[in-house]
Formats: structure tokens, C-alpha cells, sequence
């Protein structure tokens, strides 16, 4: 398939400048992309298509197409998590949620990550391979036709770091808001990251609206160096100044994830230095007591600290929410899923 193109990666555009390209009508552009989004999953089904044409397509490009290789649903049915197969046999990990007349879906961005964070089962093994713009896309699609429900939300907070395949992830966002298309609109969609920060300038610069959130899980660098290698790389305060861009580029509040890790970084000290980093700006905590992983000895704080620790920052006026982790009865959470499967 090397030299072949995915369809699934042009916007409805891009999908017209294609058949120009292969001595098409621009229109035959605008046919074949509503066949792929009313689902079509090879050129046959494509009814008002020439044979010729189908013929053409087959020999120059694939749709692109992943398939449902697992499904795991949580007791309360609000839950699902989704193993897809890649058409190379690489397995990846996706999650729906269904609550309160949203549907969210948190997509994978790369098959394993390499910027091993010490609490995350999706880095254990290392990068494999970037996801092209079109097997992001292709996770949605194919839980909205397994489900019969459309997708309102998205979040990229699966495994990998989005800011680490920043061009496809770039694409994604493109395709995934194209109006014939999926039409997700970009507030409705949040990119988490580590902190790159170049590529957090790069992404205000393109000035689309989406959620920004960034993984801090500590006030301090020393503390961040230990549990996530990218401190080396970048400081608390470059991502900070790079925040502010974002919010001033493009006028959205910014979220920060905090992973509450018993007797790391959950105390009092932390949620003061915490609260006074964060003074002053457009933004909100999200408390997430850590998942625990089996091969990772890192554990949950007691109900009692998590709570006193939101009141800490919200007494200094930060936003502040404890997210309690859904669906961790199916291994709902970060990565972990995939590796026993595998
Ligand atoms: N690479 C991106 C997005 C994927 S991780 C990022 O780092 O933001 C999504 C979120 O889950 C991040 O905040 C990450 O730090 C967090 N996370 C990873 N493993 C976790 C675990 N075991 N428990 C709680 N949160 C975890």
C-alpha cells in the first residue's frame, strides 16, 4: 500500500483536488468522500461511481479501514473500551464514554509512546509507530457504527503523545472537523500533552479553538524530572509561558491534569506551590487519583487527602475537579488493556 493514499486523510477538499489530480472531475471528489462517511468500506459499495473509476481508485488508493479486534463493556454500559487491529497487526486501545447526553471518545495517537512517564503502562514498551491522520479518524468512525451513536466529544488523551506526531495529529484535527465529515467541532475536542513545549506554540499558531490540557502532575521540576523524563527536557515555567500564548491565541482555558500519587506529590506543600504556580491564569485542575498499574508500584491517595486537596486549591481560587476514573472494572484506563491483550 506504500504508495497508495489513504482516502480517510483528505478533507472534502482535499478529496476533490485528488481526483483532479488523477484526471478526474472535481465532483467525482465530493461522491466518493459521502460514500466513505454514509460508511462504505470498499469502492464497490460506491453505486454511482463508474466501474472505471472504482477500478482506478483500487490500484491508486485505500479508504483505510481498522477493525474491531475487542470489546469490553463496563457494568453501568456507560463504559466501552475498544482493542483495534492496524492493518500492519499493531493493536491499539480506545475508549467511549457515555454520559449525560455526551458521548466522549479518547483516541490513541501513536501504537506505544516513548516518553515514558513512570506511571503509564502505555510507555512500558517503548514507541512502535506514529497513527496515521486516518486510523485517529477510523477509531471514531468505527465506534460510531458499533454503537449507532454519533460522537460529540473527543479527547486525545489515549496512548502516545499527540505533540510527538504532531503533523498527523495536525491532519487529524482537519479531517475530523471537516463539515461532510465527522464534524466534530474543535471545542469540542481537548489535546493532552506532556509539555513539548515548541509544539504548544506551533499549535496556538494555527489558532483553532480546541482544549488544551497539559499532564503537570507536580509544582516542581525536580519532582516532574523523576516521573516524567520530558522535565529534563522542558521546565514547569516554559510550559507555563506557553500556556499563556495558547490562552492568548486562542482565548480557551487551559486544563491542567494532576495524577494525585500517594506520598508524591499529594500533600498540602504541593497543592499550595501548585495553586501559586497557577495564579492569575485561564485555567483549571483536573484531579485524577493515579490508576494503578500492576507493573508499577505508584498507589492512590486515600479518598480523604484527594478531596483536601482540591479544597487547598480551590481555597486559593483554582479551579479545581476530582475526576474519578470510569470503566477501570475493564481496565479503563491508560494504556493497560492493550498490553495484557497483547
Ligand atoms: N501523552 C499525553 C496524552 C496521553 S496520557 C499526555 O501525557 O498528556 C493522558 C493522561 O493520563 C495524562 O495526563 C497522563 O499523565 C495520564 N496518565 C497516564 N497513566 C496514568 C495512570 N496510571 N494513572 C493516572 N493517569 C495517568
Amino acid at each position: 500500500m506504500e504508495n497508495k493514499k489513504a482516502l480517510k486523510n483528505f478533507t472534502e477538499a482535499e478529496m476533490k483536488e485528488f481526483m483532479k489530480e488523477i484526471g478526474e472531475k472535481a465532483f467525482r471528489g465530493t461522491q466518493v468522500y459521502s460514500w466513505i462517511y454514509k460508511g462504505a468500506k470498499t469502492f464497490d459499495d460506491m453505486k454511482n461511481i463508474p466501474k472505471s473509476l472504482r477500478e482506478k481508485l483500487e490500484e491508486v488508493s485505500y479508504i483505510g479501514n481498522i477493525d474491531i479486534e475487542l470489546k469490553l463493556e463496563s457494568k453501568d454500559g456507560k463504559t466501552k473500551k475498544y482493542l483495534f487491529l492496524l492493518n500492519d497487526e499493531n493493536i491499539i486501545e480506545t475508549v467511549m464514554m457515555d454520559y449525560d447526553s455526551r458521548v466522549t471518545v479518547c483516541v490513541s495517537n501513536q501504537v506505544g509512546c516513548r516518553m515514558g512517564c513512570r506511571f503509564c503502562a502505555s510507555t512500558m514498551d517503548g514507541l512502535v509507530r506514529n497513527l496515521e491522520p486516518w486510523e485517529i479518524l477510523d477509531q471514531i468512525m468505527k465506534i460510531q457504527e458499533d454503537t449507532g451513536k454519533r460522537v460529540s466529544n473527543l479527547v486525545l488523551m489515549g496512548s502516545g503523545e499527540p505533540l510527538d506526531n504532531y503533523d498527523n495529529t495536525k491532519q487529524f484535527l482537519k479531517i475530523v472537523n471537516d463539515e461532510n465529515g465527522l464534524n466534530i467541532g474543535y471545542r469540542h475536542i481537548t489535546l493532552s500533552t506532556c509539555g513539548i513545549v515548541p509544539k504548544i506554540y506551533e499549535l496556538a499558531d494555527l489558532e483553532i479553538p480546541i482544549n488544551l490540557a497539559i499532564s503537570l502532575h507536580s509544582p516542581y521540576d525536580d519532582k516532574r524530572k523523576e516521573i516524567m523524563p520530558v522535565a529534563n527536557k522542558y521546565s514547569i515555567k516554559e510550559i507555563l509561558d506557553a500556556c499563556r500564548y495558547y490562552i492568548k491565541k486562542t482565548n480557551r482555558r487551559v486544563t491542567f491534569e494532576y495524577s494525585l500519587i500517594k506520598g508524591v506529590n499529594d500533600g498540602k506543600k504541593e497543592a499550595e506551590a501548585l495553586a501559586s504556580l497557577l495564579k492569575g491564569m485561564l485555567c483549571h485542575v483536573n484531579l485524577i487519583p493515579i490508576n494503578e498499574v500492576d507493573e508499577r508500584d505508584f498507589k492512590k491517595p486515600d479518598k480523604a487527602f484527594i478531596y483536601k486537596f482540591r479544597d487547598y486549591l480551590e481555597e486559593r481560587n483554582i479551579p479545581a475537579t476530582v475526576r474519578i476514573s470510569m470503566g477501570s472494572d475493564i481496565s479503563g484506563a491508560c494504556g493497560q488493556l492493550r498490553r495484557k491483550h497483547k
